[in-house]
């Protein structure tokens, strides 16, 4: 396999944290932090670029792979993630996925896999916390890099953009219709009986399970972020995969004007000769750009706030760091909860005052299932606390 061009971000370790307030490095100190922060009655320094729908008192939160974690999903750079554990690893690009059959059967045959252990998984206490703020006021939106769609399940009602979009559905490159992922994984297991077979196999032992690492390792799998199963040596070259539905009762005109086709076997497995129906998940995948209104959607969720917290992410995608980039540019107080380093950290927290007690920045390094739940119950007891101050004021 060729080299790919594009070298992945930041696979390495990130220079460590610096605790800010410098107490913010125990759990009640971190929660201190953190409800401050959240909760500060205003900016104390003017923004710049304040648009229409912006409203200072509330928080855009911003969340990566280490806010799924407690979830059983494998992360990328954290203390277990893929890149820290699994060297050889690298995801597939956009560019090898549009062209290449072969990296498709690849794709879709690890993806078979993961997609059972992956579609169970379900929004942890991070989640539930994030909805809870929510309720209470205190978030404007949520921007996730994440694909897995437990934000969306967690708060409904809560703006929430995907940055990279999400595992649920399929996308027609072609024709651009969607289908929801669980019905192609019963297409998948139609088309590859033997992997389905083992797929049972796995599952009855429990090795896909996040929750037992010895039984995977020992059967050889190694499972990565994104419902990615790599099974070491497998005949990924027999795997087959279903055309796109609409492409195959009507077959689109192509980009360049030509006519498509779709060519499908006896079973209805895509075929080679075709030059239309792949279809792809719905997700932004590494070396393919961000469509414009989703990127756009999430600058304005920046400027429409008036601080932003980052939860499990260390920022490599320049995606997500150039968010964070614009809130410093706008004088938004920035906070990140995330275990290890952070890209560029340090810049965020350039001249930030020694007595600072969370409201203008914070930086901790706890799990966010964890801390986020206390900054919850803190806030909420100060809600309670102000609503009976306030009823005692009328009653008097
Ligand atoms: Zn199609």
């Amino acid at each position: 396999m060729k080299k790919p061009l594009m070298r992945i971000p930041y696979t390495g370790p990130l220079p460590p944290a610096t605790i800010i307030p410098r107490y913010a490095n125990t759990p009640a100190g971190a929660r201190h932090a953190l409800t401050r922060f959240l909760s500060a009655p205003k900016e104390s320094q003017a923004l710049a670029s304040s648009s229409p729908g912006h409203d200072s008192k509330k928080t855009v939160i911003l969340t990566g792979a280490g806010i799924s974690v407690a979830s059983g999903l494998a992360d990328y750079r954290g203390t277990g993630g893929t890149y820290t554990l699994n060297r050889t690893y690298r995801p597939i690009y956009y560019n090898e996925f549009i062209t290449n059959h072969e990296a498709r059967k690849r794709y879709w045959a690890r993806s078979f896999l993961g997609w059972t252990n992956l579609n169970r998984a379900r929004p942890n206490a991070g989640h539930i916390a994030v909805k809870e703020l929510g309720c209470m006021g205190f978030i404007s939106n949520v921007i996730t890099q994440n694909v897995d769609s437990f934000h969306s399940a967690a708060h409904p009602e809560l703006p929430t953009i995907e940055l990279h979009g999400y595992l649920r559905a399929l996308v027609c490159i072609h024709c651009h219709s969607q289908l929801p992922r669980s019905d192609f994984q019963t297409s998948l297991a139609t088309l590859n009986p033997q992997w389905a077979a083992f797929l049972e196999e796995m599952l009855a032992t429990g090795a896909l399970d996040s929750e037992n690492p010895a039984e995977r390792r020992a059967k050889g799998l190694k499972s990565n972020p994104d419902g990615d199963v790599d099974v070491p040596d497998a005949p990924y070259t027999t795997f087959r995969y279903p055309a796109c539905p609409t492409c195959l009762a009507n077959p689109p005109t192509l980009a360049d004007g030509t006519q498509g086709f779709v060519e499908v076997d006896s079973d209805g497995a895509w075929s080679s000769n075709s030059n239309a129906g792949v279809l792809k998940p719905a997700v932004v995948m590494f070396g393919e750009s961000i469509a414009p209104d989703i990127k756009n959607a999430a600058e304005e969720a920046i400027n429409n706030a008036g601080r932003v917290l980052v939860i499990g992410s260390s920022l490599a995608t320049y995606s997500a760091w150039r968010l964070v980039k614009q809130a410093k540019e706008r004088n938004m107080p920035i906070g990140i909860l995330n275990l290890g380093g952070v890209r560029g950290e340090e810049n965020f927290y350039a001249g930030l005052s020694p007595s600072n007690d969370g409201e203008m920045g914070v930086r901790c390094e706890e799990k966010a299932d964890e801390i986020l739940p206390m900054v919850v119950n803190a806030l909420r007891g100060s809600q309670a606390l102000a609503t009976a101050e306030m009823q005692q004021a009328v009653n008097i």
